[in-house]
């Protein structure tokens, strides 16, 4: 049970004089007072509810509620079931009760050792002492003669029954369901607008849904489907008769939640299929061989079967809408250039974007090193190009000179244009929003290929990333040798430093990551790059030991890079600058300190860095804090360390980052233009998510702009909750 519901006086206020104390806490209700039942419409302003103003029109603004539609989709954070109402005769001490009666006198002692507000509270059954400590308060609020209902628990002093501090309410005359006013959703409040006040607009609403609240599915698919009505369910979520119909109105609406999202999704791509058109590729066996012949190795099973299917794709006109997944490692960019060499094949220009510096010139340094002596033209595109040399690859791309354009998101400004663009390869879309996915279209609609640094959990895959086809590619390249990982403890620390040791005898290279670049008293006793560099200088002192991080200039990171690829220097102390990018075989050390201050992925992430050559690779972990250590404060990082320690599996690894951080912290639905999840969570409602993608797609795919009679609810939630974007409003 909540006790935050503001119209309730209750043992909180005890302790927090100010908690519970709304404007009109014990305002009369105006009993069975009913809306104009009938004018009420969904579109309509909440400002022309009864009980709201201009000022809690306001309030409710702030909590995203401005029509009557939002404010039967404002969902209770908490529910309370008050027992029925009973007579005051009935009482029994030990029991929770609602009662209704007179209020015969008050009496306030503020004397007693606890100073108390005293009500005797009659019926036509009999007569119960009400109380409430510490309440001086209600002096002015509570008078002989008013009509009460209260709720609590019934003990019993001195052998009288009593109540002790009940939730209660002044009412106006005699009413039903006493127990109604006590039931039902508790709401997350505002400044100005308390859960009590909240409940007192909706429930008047309720009583008219009939007409209000339109069915979205036929009677058949809803049983089938075990969903309750959804007149049904948004009446019994703010007001429900007991836990079962509680259950099967939340279950009802997050469905109703996701199969719209998911709806949104297909609406979007089957509008990109029909109304967009693309360079539809030819694709011949000469061409194929060409591409192959510019890697030195063969491409594995998986990859051949993503590349079958993004040639798949590009040889229709409509635009490929294609997300390439894969562990770190796996050969996604070889894939992504396969697309762009056959789009130059086509004599059409390709981008590829990406979302920092060092990762676009990354791209850059593999497409040199696979197009050495071809006369394919590359350029890369940043925020520091500017002047002249700017101007003249502009005019380079517009004339079509230029094949392939490397870039970060400088590729979007509105002066760069292409002649004629076939490919826009997208790398780590999460960090982009499906805006820029949309901005790189600008001129005409190339093929779109989307790849992401680290695998997307299936949830986000299904969400965010919902309106895209998926490849994945689920092994990477042969021979490449086993990554043991493990979190050591700090008195195992000199053991590490010895087996490190061995293997730089042996000719190995080891990277070790610092959380940060120089020490600041605040962190206490986080290592940063500069003081580890220093004092591993010490401890390998026989072996060549190097310091890199993000504040050298590029002229010396990239010297340093070199050396390290050349094998001239055995440790490189860096900081995360090494995360992406880099791609020695012969490093096969990896320690990461202060290991606990890095997310999930970004373990993943630069472990990623190891395990590229044939030799076993190490991966050790060290942590702040003691292995041994219960502060529940470390549990995430533990949980994080240990999960690293445990599986080798990007995917699996994503899924429980996920699962760690909840699905807020991850991802934004409003960032890729989805409406928000009120009711419904992703990973909690994995099962209803599948259902309702099946749906919903199954549903466009037979009724592409939802014309039929029977879809008009479906339609008219879609346009509320998108908006235009689905092009379904100029559709009468
Ligand atoms: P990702 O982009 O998925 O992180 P990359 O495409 O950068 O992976 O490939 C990682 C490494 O594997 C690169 O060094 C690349 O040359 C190599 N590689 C990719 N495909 C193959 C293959 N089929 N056989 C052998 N090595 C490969
Ligand atoms: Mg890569």
């Amino acid at each position: 049970m909540s006790d935050s519901s503001n119209s309730s006086a209750n043992t909180h206020t005890k302790n927090n004089p100010q908690a519970g104390l709304g404007a009109n806490q014990c305002a009369a209700v105006p009993a069975a007072a009913k809306q104009p039942v009938g004018q009420i419409r969904l579109e309509m302003a909440v400002q022309y509810l009864k009980g709201v103003g201009p000022a809690r029109a306001g309030a409710f603004a702030k909590l995203g509620v401005n029509t009557v539609g939002d404010l039967l989709e404002y969902y209770p954070r908490d529910w309370d079931f008050a027992p029925g109402a009973m007579k005051i005769g009935q009482l029994k001490a030990g029991e929770t009760a609602a009662i209704v009666g007179l209020v015969e006198s008050t009496d306030y002692r503020p004397y007693s050792r606890q100073p108390v507000f005293e009500v005797m509270l009659a019926d036509e059954t009999g007569i119960c002492k009400v109380v409430w400590f510490h309440g001086g308060y209600l002096r002015n609020q509570v008078n002989p003669g008013q009509m009460m209902m209260a709720w609590g628990k019934v003990s019993e002093y001195k052998n009288q029954l009593q109540l002790a501090n009940p939730k209660f309410r002044i009412i106006e005359q005699q009413i039903q369901k006493p127990e109604e006013f006590f039931s039902g959703g508790v709401y997350a409040a505002v400044g100005g607008l308390s859960s009590g006040q909240i409940k007192k607009i909706i429930r008047p609403v309720l009583e008219g849904l009939e007409g209000l609240v339109g069915e979205f599915y036929e009677d058949e698919f809803r049983k089938k489907a075990e969903l309750t009505g959804r007149k049904d369910a948004i009446s019994w979520i703010h007001l429900p008769p007991d836990e079962e119909k509680l259950a099967r109105a939340k279950r009802r609406l997050k469905f109703d939640e996701l199969f719209l999202m998911q709806t949104g999704l297909a609406l979007r791509r089957h509008r990109h299929n029909c109304f967009a058109s693309a360079v539809a590729m030819k694709f011949t066996e000469e061409i194929d061989r060409r591409i192959r012949r510019r890697f030195p190795f063969l491409l594995t099973e998986e990859q051949d079967k993503c590349i079958g299917e993004i040639v798949g794709d590009m040889q229709k006109r409509q635009p490929m809408n294609r997300l390439l997944q894969g562990d770190v490692g796996c050969g996604k960019t070889v894939v992504a250039l396969y697309a762009t060499l056959l789009a130059v094949a086509n004599k059409t220009q390709a981008a590829i974007m990406a979302p920092t510096e060092i990762l676009a010139n990354q791209h850059l340094v593999s497409i040199e090193r696979y197009l050495r002596d071809s006369d394919v033209k590359r350029v890369l595109i940043t925020g520091g190009l500017t002047g002249s040399k700017r101007t003249e690859i502009l005019k380079q791309i517009k004339n079509g000179e230029i094949d392939i354009v490397v870039g970060t998101v400088a590729l979007l400004e509105k002066d760069i244009e292409f002649k004629k663009l076939g490919l826009a390869v997208i790398d780590e879309q999460h960090k982009f929003g499906v805006h820029q996915r949309a901005e790189l279209r600008k001129d005409g609609t190339p093929h779109c290929l989307v790849m992401t640094a680290t695998p997307i959990p299936r949830t986000l895959a299904m969400t965010v990333f919902g309106d895209l086809d998926v490849s994945i590619i689920g092994k990477s390249p042969p021979g490449r040798g086993e990554v043991v990982t493990r979190w050591v403890a700090a008195e195992d620390r000199i053991k590490a430093y010895e087996f490190i040791k061995e293997r730089l005898r042996a000719r190995k290279q080891a990277y070790f990551v610092f959380p940060r670049i120089t020490g600041m008293e605040e962190e206490g006793d986080v290592k940063a790059a500069t003081d580890g560099w220093r004092e591993l200088s010490k401890v390998f002192g026989e072996y060549k030991v190097e310091l890199l991080h993000g504040r050298m200039n590029s002229e010396k990171k990239q010297k340093i890079m070199t050396e390290f690829r050349k094998g001239k220097i055995d440790v490189l102390v860096a900081t995360v600058v090494i995360e992406v990018g880099v791609d020695i075989p012969n490093a096969t050390i990896m320690v990461i300190e202060g290991a606990d201050r890095f997310g999930l992925a970004q373990l993943h992430q630069l472990r990623g860095r190891i395990g590229r050559g044939t030799d076993k690779s190490f991966c050790f972990l060290f942590a702040e804090f003691h292995k041994s250590n219960q502060d529940p404060e470390n549990e995430v990082a533990k949980s994080r360390l240990e999960m690293m320690e445990r599986s080798n599996d990007g995917f699996e690894i994503a899924e429980h980052d996920l699962k760690l951080r909840g699905p807020g912290e991850l991802f934004s639905t409003r960032q890729h233009g989805l409406p928000d999840l009120k009711i419904a969570n992703i990973i909690d409602d994995y099962d209803l998510l599948v259902m309702a993608r099946r749906c919903a797609f199954e549903l466009v795919s037979t009724d592409p702009m939802l014309t039929v009679p029977n879809h008009k609810n479906i339609r008219r939630a879609l346009i509320t909750k998108f908006g235009e974007a689905l092009g379904l409003a100029d559709v009468a």
